[in-house]
């Protein structure tokens, strides 16, 4: 799932289903600073890795299995 890149300063936009805990709606904010993704619906935040693929994205999320 790569969504479009809107404008080249950040963008925000959500991912249907992409939250690993709940399969809710996210809302991924990518800024220069690096990508941030909240679900409204269970309130997990998270940094996703962001890799710039041609003119999309491609997000990572780190396992955080760090006991
Ligand atoms: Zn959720």
């Amino acid at each position: 799932m790569i969504p479009e890149l809107k404008g080249d300063r950040f963008a925000e936009f959500t991912l249907p289903e992409g939250c690993l805990l709940c399969g809710g709606e996210v809302t991924i904010r990518a800024t220069p600073a690096g990508a941030s993704s909240y679900c409204p619906k269970c309130h997990w935040l998270s940094r996703p890795r962001m890799k710039v693929k041609g003119n999309g994205l491609e997000l990572t999320y780190a396992a955080t299995a760090n006991a």
